[in-house]
């Protein structure tokens, strides 16, 4: 029996009677991230892993009705055995394992392999039927260890203070402005924020990931010559805004998956383009996969057709599921609502 099938709200468990991520509102939800395309208002009862709590209350409302569970934790709905298990992917992320009847399914949400110290390492596990993600499924996309765009983005902000410019860093709000903050040398100079990225900011320091200091960027008047050593951390939204007044003299970078592909960055208008993904690369999508063990993989919003076909050459049964998930690399983030000016 399908323990998951598509329908027009989202991916359904017929005998839980629950959707996961779904895109329309309905009764029972169940959410694996915080991302804009994966949870949404409207839906009555949410169910997440407890780590991502304070995200989901923080972009949904804090008076959403939201039940959690500790990673790994066990519950029993209308026979169905549901638990959530770390994704890798932003604070909170979490696979959904759901066993009945003796089948497993694991739903991955998005995931990312390399640990990155801001949310719970991903986790495989054993499963009959996987449905993955594959945003970044196509041979050509294999990232660098995070390490090495880290030192790559050091250099960058070095050199720009060095020669009087602000170094202005775009990149999703969520997730990703916080795994570079807590990746690059602090030590460089001040950090500033956009008025977006810093109540996400709050969120993970008070779920006790550490984030080196940062200022929020509308408090620092042009004239402060701090500006001019400063690394600047906002969404693409603010790209080419009245926003980017405040600065002088200035460099641009951008952070993204996209960037491995040759053109993103001149389209973007950037001076400089940092390949640095919070979704698993080709090798990490077929390694996270061989590691459930599953026969059957159902696959999500990406390069769907060329993941099934491999898969199937790879002797799996393999299909595609039609969703309406986004891409949190880049098209959500330049659509992101402009909470520009004034913190919440
Ligand atoms: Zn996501
Ligand atoms: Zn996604």
């Amino acid at each position: 029996m399908d323990l998951v099938i598509a329908r027009p709200e989202g991916l359904y468990c017929p005998p839980g009677d629950f959707y996961i991520d779904p895109w329309r509102p309905v009764e029972r939800s169940v959410i694996t991230h915080a991302h804009g395309d994966h949870a949404r208002t409207g839906n009555q009862h949410y169910l997440a892993a407890a780590a991502g709590a304070g995200i989901l209350r923080a972009r949904l409302g804090q008076d959403i009705d939201l039940q959690t569970l500790a990673y790994g934790e066990p519950l029993l709905h209308h026979g169905v055995k549901l638990s959530f298990h770390p994704a890798g992917h932003v604070l909170g992320s979490a696979q959904v394992r759901m066993e009945y009847g003796g089948e497993v399914w694991v739903a991955s949400g998005d995931y990312k392999i390399e640990p990155d110290g801001t949310c719970a390492p991903f986790e495989p596990v054993r499963c009959d039927t996987f449905i993955t993600e594959s945003t970044f499924g196509l041979p050509i996309y294999r990232w660098q260890p995070q390490a090495q765009v880290f030192a790559e983005i050091n250099q960058w902000w070095r050199a720009n203070a060095a020669a009087d410019k602000t170094s202005v860093l775009f990149c999703y709000s969520f997730g990703k402005a916080q795994r570079i903050l807590h990746g690059i040398d602090a030590s460089l100079g001040p950090i500033l924020v956009h008025g977006a990225v810093e109540p996400l900011n709050r969120v993970y320091r008070e779920s006790g990931i550490y984030l080196p200091p940062t200022i929020y960027a509308g408090e620092v008047k042009k004239s402060d010559p701090m500006m001019r050593k400063a690394l600047v951390i906002a969404p693409p939204s603010a790209g080419g805004s009245t926003w980017m007044r405040r600065f002088g003299d200035y460099s641009d970078g951008f952070a993204s998956g996209w960037m491995r592909l040759r053109g993103t960055r001149r389209r973007r208008g950037v001076d400089r383009g940092f390949v640095l993904s919070d979704h698993a690369d080709w090798p990490g999508l077929l390694w996270a996969i061989e590691q459930t063990g599953a026969e059957r993989v159902m696959v999500t919003h990406g390069s769907v057709g060329v993941l099934v076909r491999h898969l199937r050459e790879q002797g799996l049964d393999a299909q595609s599921f039609s969703t309406e998930y986004g891409d949190d690399e880049e098209e959500n983030a330049a659509v992101e609502p402009e909470r520009a000016e004034v913190l919440p």
